[in-house]
């Protein structure tokens, strides 16, 4: 048996590809090295469906954000449900040179579609009145509405299991060792236990070794790099301390760095930006950071209670060495081997508006695109 399409990685990424090609009558398959899903990048995270102010705007990450960011709130929330919170963004600004990017910011997030009335730069009073624990030595900040928290794992296995209850086939322990073409022109995709999967085509969403898929594919034609972020979560005891997604102001101090409510109460605070860790580490916490990120947390907050830190964790951005950038496209060789790559931040934000086109690159290779009839768009997650 042959299937049409076969995904490779059971990530947010894989999972919100699936769901959307599970409106098309298509046999679909998608493999998880990993005994659950979203045990990778897709769980050591921050969770937050930025508004899209942030990635430069010449960036595949620039438009997709933006059209993720509304994707999510006007269609997927409507349908899938698993845990997520609209949580105001603030970037923050310690000085006038940060109150410059702030600005630069806002003129961004313009350009790159974001709505005007979905952002505000905050003067310090206002910046207080919205946060009263913030550090007292606050300039201002840009304030941004349309940004929300998720629970990534759980939207995972909410895109899984709808596309599932429409048809997708799963495994789990299913590590992706080889692949190769047959006479039929068809892939043969060999696992790690020694079976064989057939599949006209393959869509590569293997987070860190998406480029070594692609490789034993034969089409070699990007490398990624690692940045691991290591987190600080701290005990319900700390919730309130902040009420928005407080974040440094990004390219002055590294992407993404943040004290945040987290949806079960805790606080989330970091991530670091660690360059180049080896693949098998991405999810390692080291004891060398531990400080470092405590000083994020008493920046942004002073009074946080660091010493309440209950949990930590552990992902890393995926990054492509040449382009810095999502790669959304085939390889150069072959139409029917399509590479989701590159997945940093902000990926979970863009997933819904990734999925789309790699749905539009499916239908570009030819094969009979045919929505189904009895779709069922809605799943509930249990857990
Ligand atoms: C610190 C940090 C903070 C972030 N914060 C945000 C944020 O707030 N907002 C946002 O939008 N994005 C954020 N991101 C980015 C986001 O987490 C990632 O872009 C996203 O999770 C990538 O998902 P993925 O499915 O591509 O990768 P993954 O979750 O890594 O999934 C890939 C899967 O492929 C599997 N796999 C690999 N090799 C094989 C094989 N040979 N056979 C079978 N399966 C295989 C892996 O086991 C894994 O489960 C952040 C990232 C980090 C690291």
């Amino acid at each position: 048996m042959t299937y049409d399409v076969l995904i490779v990685g059971g990530g947010i990424i894989g999972a919100s590809i699936a769901y959307e090609l599970s409106k098309y009558n298509l046999k679909m398959i998608l493999l998880e090295k990993n005994p659950v899903f979203a045990d990778e990048t897709s769980k050591g995270n921050s969770g937050v469906i930025h508004g899209g102010f942030d990635p430069d705007s010449h960036k595949i990450e620039a438009r997709l954000n933006v059209l993720g960011n509304k994707l999510w709130r006007e269609e997927i929330f409507k349908d899938l449900f698993f845990p997520r919170a609209q949580v105001n963004s603030l970037v923050l600004a310690f000085n006038e040179e940060e109150m410059k990017h702030i600005k630069m910011l806002y003129e961004r997030g313009l350009t790159n579609g974001v709505l005007e009335q979905d952002m505000k730069i905050l003067t310090k009073d206002e910046v207080i009145a919205l946060e009263p624990n913030v550090n007292k030595e606050i300039f201002g900040a840009l304030l941004c509405t349309s940004s929300w928290a998720i629970d990534p794992v759980r939207a995972t296995y909410a895109f899984l299991g709808a596309a599932k209850q429409n048809g997708l086939e799963t495994r789990t322990n299913a590590e992706v060792v080889g692949i190769k073409k047959d006479q039929n022109d068809e892939f043969e995709v060999s696992l790690k236990s020694g079976e064989k999967i057939k599949s006209k085509i393959i869509i590569n969403a293997a987070g860190h070794y998406a480029d070594e898929i692609a490789k034993l594919a034969g089409y070699p034609d990007f490398k990624q790099t690692t940045r691991r972020g290591q987190y600080r979560i701290l005990s319900r005891e700390q919730q309130g301390i902040v009420k928005n997604i407080c974040f440094m102001v990004p390219t002055i101090h590294g992407k993404g760095v943040v004290v945040a409510p987290m949806l079960d109460g805790r606080v989330l605070v970091g991530p670091t930006a660690e360059n180049g860790v080896d693949k098998k580490d991405t999810r390692l916490v080291t004891s060398e950071m531990w400080d470092y990120i405590g000083k994020i947390g008493t920046k942004i907050i002073p009074s946080i209670n660091l010493d309440k830190t209950e949990i930590s964790l552990a992902g890393s951005r995926p990054i492509d060495i040449e382009t810095n950038d999502f790669i959304i496209k085939p390889a150069k060789e072959n139409k029917k081997f399509i590479n989701a790559a590159g997945m940093q931040s902000p990926a979970i934000a863009s997933a819904p508006a990734i999925a789309l086109e790699i749905a539009q690159l499916v239908k570009e290779t030819g094969i009979k695109f045919e929505k189904k009839s009895n779709f069922n768009p809605k799943y509930n997650i249990e857990f």
